[in-house]
């Protein structure tokens, strides 16, 4: 049967994976008359429990991804470690969204960088470190050495100071096929999200200014107070990699920006992102609408700031103390009902809102 263009409201989404992006989806589907369908081999999902059904099976599981496929109208995903083949399989039965493509580049931060390059869209210096020979041959130090493939919240990687160093935690990480990239010395990170639709319409939502610590994002904060120059090349290169990835869906571009105002693309996810939490509290629409909109076929919606907010991330134990931010009138809370508060781990987050002030004459 052919998929009809736009999949109205009533029609139901598949979602690979089951963390709290994919729950916030299904939350932002739901609220537009869309049910979700998750698919995760983990016990517990956190986005099954706000979901229409969880299917627990794994992404090797050909005959389980093609009955999924078969029960929903469009697939997305939630994260970038979807196995390709996963991807593959279930495009077989029906549309997924952002597809094949972007996950083949962003798995992989060696091919991510070359196609960054190929679009105009500037980075470290990096080599890549796959081999002794390119081992013994590698230059910037000091750097930071990343595995290619599977790193996320900082995992995966090594500062490194000298060629003593670099042996060492080449070996630690395994002797995997590894980048070295020259350490930025930046003033600030940030990122664009941008929403592409199938119609090839994009919008980026304003740049959010990022607070890493640990190699974990902190804090988010709109608008971010930078010059417009530097605010306009980091929208600039997010719309380029939606188009260059041929997008439908969402993509989110982390960026460094040097103490020179030259902005560097460090990574990009095509799924939404922590740094765009603060849109379901603090813009016209959310990241997980937009995704929902996009995905669809319906037209993208406003990306307007509707006030000045900051998110924080609540990790670990940081989440028990639900009270505090319950208690503070500027503060929206989400919770993602993890059941273990792990160290290291994000069980929520909180945005700031700065209140719009008394509202006695409306102009709606
Ligand atoms: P995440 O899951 O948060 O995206 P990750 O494991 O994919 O993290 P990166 O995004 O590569 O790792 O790096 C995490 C953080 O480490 C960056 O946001 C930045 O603060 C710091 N970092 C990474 N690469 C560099 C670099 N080349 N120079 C300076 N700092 C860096
Ligand atoms: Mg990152």
């Amino acid at each position: 049967m052919k998929t009809p263009r736009i999949i109205p409201p009533g029609s139901t989404i598949g979602i690979l994976g089951g963390g709290q992006l994919g729950r916030m989806t299904a939350l932002a589907a739901a609220q537009l008359g869309y049910r979700c369908q998750v698919y995760s081999p983990d016990e517990h999902s956190i986005a099954g429990d706000v979901a229409a059904g969880h299917v627990r099976r794994a992404y090797d599981d050909v005959e389980a991804l093609r009955s999924f496929a078969g029960q929903v109208d469009v697939i997305t995903y939630e994260f970038e470690n979807v196995p390709e083949a996963a991807v593959a399989t279930c495009l077989e039965v029906k549309p997924v969204r952002p597809g094949v493509k972007p996950i083949h580049v962003a798995q992989h931060r060696l091919r991510e960088k070359q196609f960054f390059a190929a679009l105009g869209i500037g980075t470290a210096a990096c080599q890549p470190v796959r081999s002794k020979t390119e081992l013994a041959t590698a230059t910037l130090l000091p750097g930071i050495l990343k595995t290619c493939q599977e790193g996320y919240d900082g995992k995966g990687q090594a500062r490194v100071t000298d060629r003593a160093s670099l042996a060492a935690a080449w070996e630690k990480l395994g002797r995997c096929e590894c980048i070295l990239e020259a350490v930025v010395d930046f003033q600030c990170e940030v990122s664009a999200i941008v929403a592409r639709g199938l119609d090839g319409a994009m919008r980026c939502f304003p740049i959010g200014l990022n607070d890493h610590r640990d190699g974990i994002l902190r804090t988010t904060t709109v608008p971010a107070d930078l010059p417009a120059d530097v605010l306009a090349t980091a929208e600039r290169f997010g719309l380029a990699l939606a188009r260059g990835l041929d997008l439908v869906g969402l993509v989110a571009l982390e960026m460094f920006v040097t103490r020179d105002g030259t902005v560097l693309a460090n990574e990009m996810a095509p799924r939404p992102h922590n740094s765009g939490h603060w849109t379901i509290d603090a813009c016209a629409t959310s990241q997980f609408e937009q995704l929902v909109r996009a995905i669809c076929g319906l037209p993208l919606g406003p990306v307007d700031v509707m006030a000045p907010s900051r998110m924080e991330n609540l990790i670990g134990a940081e989440a028990n103390d639900w009270p505090r931010y319950l208690a503070d009138p500027s503060a929206r809370l989400h919770l993602y009902g993890k059941a273990s508060a792990r160290p290291g781990r994000k069980m929520g987050h909180v945005t700031y809102v700065q209140p719009a002030g008394s509202c006695r004459r409306s102009t709606i």
